[in-house]
């Protein structure tokens, strides 16, 4: 072989729920120069691809191939002799009934290197989801996958019906949906009980998490109608999911959530979301981005000890003002004597991180209350004649500035950084909207809001009919309204865990 040497990955993405994604798996994923992802493999995985990735959706939908096996497996061997390195997501396990095995093949007849990164199958996991454990000390020691959808061509079956119906405590079958009928008719007529505790679990770990539960005798009747994918699980383990049942009591399960914040800033938010059972989609309207220069930012840092107050309105601006102090070689002890105030908890969290105490943060967590904070607190005369630094988004709101200038301050904005549009995949969400997967829409910024409704273009408002739409706080609320979009959530503190508590009390009392 004389091409440089690429490799593939063949990854198992868990069975949806990203949080049963493995870390091994994570890392493989983010060294990849190009990602090939199937169906089941949960889209908002790809978050941890490297950026400019190639990334290739083969499809396979049950009957709808997007790409025949084959292909995949020559497209695997085409990348990777290109000298690239390949992840190969796949949904649950990659060498359960992934077809895996035949990809690893073909790569290993084409010797091209390649590592399996096993994942959590769905047959140990959507059935935990539904708490059903598939062993248990009194009911079962045995339990066997099998498939629900035998090869068509094959004219004898491959499954011993006869010795599983019996010889088995729990069985759990993939791909069986369609055939529901059939298998439980098979497993009686080969000696199980009609009586035995059967169950249907449809998107297990996803919002759609759907289970149905009955005994071989009724449950083909009960499931009518259902879809892939969905796994059927027989044996009496599953009565214990009576007892056992808790991903349907978490306060968002079965809510899917859409985050509109930029990237860097999304993931605190959204873990609270998902601890509280919700299914995030992360759709970065705004990016945050260095402000076209950073000579202002330099000079006011250069001049830092004229200032008597220094204002941080957001984490970014902490954080870009932070990066331009260390640049100047300089440090926390150039603020000392300066009264820095933060509009919020994160911002002051964000300024204690890298050492400084806020001197003041306003109980409301908008512009017009911190101005009246710093009046109570240092009095009526406290701005007047004073010099104040204000170091922020390039595109704010003017209010704190034009107030403090009223009051006699001379106040220097400075643009930290700038709030861009991202470029994300506005379609898969107007998609999305459509067919009613997104149950709520966060925004935590006015600007959020202007780049969702830019990105997902005119129909925006028609789409969010139905959706709940929770916005931080009420200047956000405020822009949202300007675009005929009314918020239904929003919280009393204008913070993001507020904003993740409103949306689970908005739930939790929505829910039957
Ligand atoms: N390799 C995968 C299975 C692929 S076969 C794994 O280990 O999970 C596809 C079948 O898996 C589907 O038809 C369905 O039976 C099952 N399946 C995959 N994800 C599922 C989920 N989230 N909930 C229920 N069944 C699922």
């Amino acid at each position: 072989m004389s091409e440089a040497a690429g490799k593939v990955y063949l990854i198992g993405a868990g069975p949806g729920d990203p949080g049963l994604f493995t870390l091994k798996g994570k890392r493989c994923l983010g060294e990849a120069d190009v990602v090939v992802y199937d169906y089941l493999a949960n889209p908002r995985l790809l978050r941890y691809a490297k950026p400019g990735a190639e990334l290739i959706y083969v499809g396979k939908q049950a009957g709808t191939h997007t790409l025949p096996q084959e292909e995949i497996g020559r497209l695997l061997v085409a990348r990777a002799r290109e000298g690239k390195a390949v992840a190969r997501l796949k949904g649950g396990d990659p060498f359960i009934f992934g077809r895996g095995g035949e990809e690893a093949e073909e790569l290993a007849a084409a010797r091209i290197p390649f590592e399996v990164v096993p994942g959590v199958t769905a047959a140990v996991a959507a059935p935990a989801y539904a708490g059903i454990p598939l062993t248990h000390r009194d009911f079962t020691s045995t339990v066997a996958f099998v498939t629900g959808h035998e090869d068509p061509t094959k004219d004898e079956t491959g499954i011993a019906w006869d010795k599983i119906a019996t010889g088995i405590g729990t069985l759990v079958f993939f791909m069986g949906i369609g055939q529901l009928p059939e298998i439980v008719e098979k497993l009686v007529r080969h000696g199980r009980a009609p009586a035995t505790p059967a169950a249907v679990v449809r998107w297990g770990t996803r919002a759609e998490q759907e289970v149905v539960t009955g005994t071989l005798e009724n449950l083909a009747e009960k499931c009518q109608g259902m879809k892939p994918p969905a796994l059927i699980v027989v044996g009496e383990v599953v009565a214990l999911r009576e007892k056992l049942r808790w991903f349907e009591t978490l306060p968002l399960s079965g809510r899917r959530i859409l985050i509109t914040r930029a990237r860097e800033q999304a993931s605190g938010f959204a873990a609270v979301l998902e601890a509280a059972g919700a299914e995030v989609v992360e759709f970065p309207t705004i990016g945050i981005a260095p402000p076209e220069s950073w000579a202002p930012l330099d000079a006011a840092v250069a001049r830092l000890r004229e200032y008597q107050w220094v204002i941080f309105t957001s984490r970014n601006g902490v954080r870009f003002f932070w990066e331009r102090l260390q640049a100047a070689g300089r440090d926390i002890r150039d603020l000392a004597g300066i009264t820095v105030c933060a509009i919020g908890p994160a911002t002051a969290a964000a300024l204690l991180s890298v050492g400084i105490r806020a001197d003041l943060v306003p109980t409301e967590f908008k512009a017009e209350a911190l101005i009246e904070a710093i009046q109570a607190v240092f009095g009526a005369g406290a701005i007047a004649g004073s010099r104040v630094l204000l170091a922020r988004a390039a595109e704010a709101r003017e209010v704190i500035p034009e107030e403090l200038g009223r009051r006699g301050a001379q106040v220097d904005v400075v643009a930290a950084y700038r709030t861009i549009r991202s470029a994300s995949d506005a379609d898969a969400v107007r998609a999305m909207l459509r067919e009613g997967k997104i149950h709520a829409v966060t925004f935590t910024s006015s600007s959020t809001v202007k780049h969702f409704l830019d990105l997902v273009g005119g129909e925006a408002e028609v789409l969010l009919r139905g959706v709940v739409v929770a916005s931080i706080g009420p200047i956000t609320a405020q822009t949202a309204a300007q675009h005929g979009i009314v918020s239904h959530i929003v919280p009393e503190n204008y913070t993001i865990p507020a904003l993740a508590e409103a949306l689970v009390g908005h739930f939790r009392a929505a829910r039957p």
